[in-house]
């Protein structure tokens, strides 16, 4: 059945457990049986890019590979014909008939869901301006759980450019779907709540916000020893390298997380 991931919201709870399920399967058969090798044999994944992004296309284009699927990589967009002025929604008509999943990231929020609107293909949403990134929240909610064996009853802080953070508007969205939320904000960095998880995200020069903060070791030391330390990455100078080897550090565990979770998500589209 096809199912478009524009929003977080697209998925229920239920769909969540299922994804996290199949990610420790995935874990598993990675390390000892390949029993998923051939799982989506025939199959294409249009994988497009109109903003640039490191970790969410590779773990889509290796999740991919990893289920025995092809990929059509169109991230250059001088290289499409939107560079002859075609819009969005003929791109998507287009790449509907050469391919039988679209993930799609672009620079205005709505982009995503006008793909899914003409698109007889499943459209996943991986960054629409910014508006939402879904795939990052299940990936950061699989870290969350991973860790502490919940979602709920925990405090987390987000730190950085809420206004334009697609990971932290799609993330609150789950968070608030799964649990009853008490927040409080504040602007000032040195009196950082006492929390289970700090999720820190860069400040979106892009999108035209300013400014800059930075983790410092007075801020690491007054966090609790069992809190974990999240950021979707990339990182500029929010979180210092020397942080990398602390082990509430869980941001490379984030990457990996990245791709069970988008081969699990690949594998609901057999
Ligand atoms: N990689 C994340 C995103 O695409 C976070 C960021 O770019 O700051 O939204």
């Amino acid at each position: 059945m096809m199912k478009h991931l524009v929003s977080i919201d697209d998925l229920t709870e239920e769909d969540i457990e299922n994804l996290f399920y199949r990610v420790e399967d995935i874990k598993n058969d990675l390390r000892y049986f390949s029993n998923f090798r051939y799982s989506m044999n025939s199959k294409i994944l249009s994988n497009i890019f109109y903003e640039s992004s490191t970790r969410t296309s590779s773990s889509f284009h290796t999740a991919m590979l990893k289920l025995g699927g092809e990929v059509l990589s169109i991230n250059e967009i001088n290289y499409s014909s939107v560079s002859k002025g075609e819009d969005l929604q003929d791109t998507i008509r287009t790449m509907g008939c050469y391919s039988d999943i679209i993930v799609l990231r672009s620079q205005n929020e709505g982009d995503a869901k006008s793909a899914a609107e003409v698109s007889e293909i499943p459209i996943i949403n991986a960054g629409d301006g910014k508006g939402e990134h879904p795939t990052q929240t299940l990936l950061d909610l699989y870290t969350i759980n991973e860790n502490f064996g919940r979602i709920k009853d925990l405090t987390i802080t987000f730190v950085g450019d809420i206004v334009n953070g697609r990971t932290v508007h799609s993330l609150s969205k789950a968070l608030e779907k799964k649990c009853e939320i008490n927040y409080c904000e504040t602007y000032d960095i040195d009196n950082l709540p006492k929390s289970d998880v700090y999720y820190l995200t860069r400040v979106q020069k892009e999108r035209g916000s300013t400014g800059s903060y930075q983790l410092t070791k007075e801020h690491v030391k007054e966090m609790p020893d069992n809190c974990i330390v999240m950021h979707p990455f990339p990182r500029n100078e929010e979180i210092p390298k020397w942080f990398d080897d602390d082990p509430r550090a869980k941001y490379f565990d984030q990457m990996k997380n990245g791709l069970y979770m988008r081969m699990s998500l690949l594998l609901s589209y057999k």
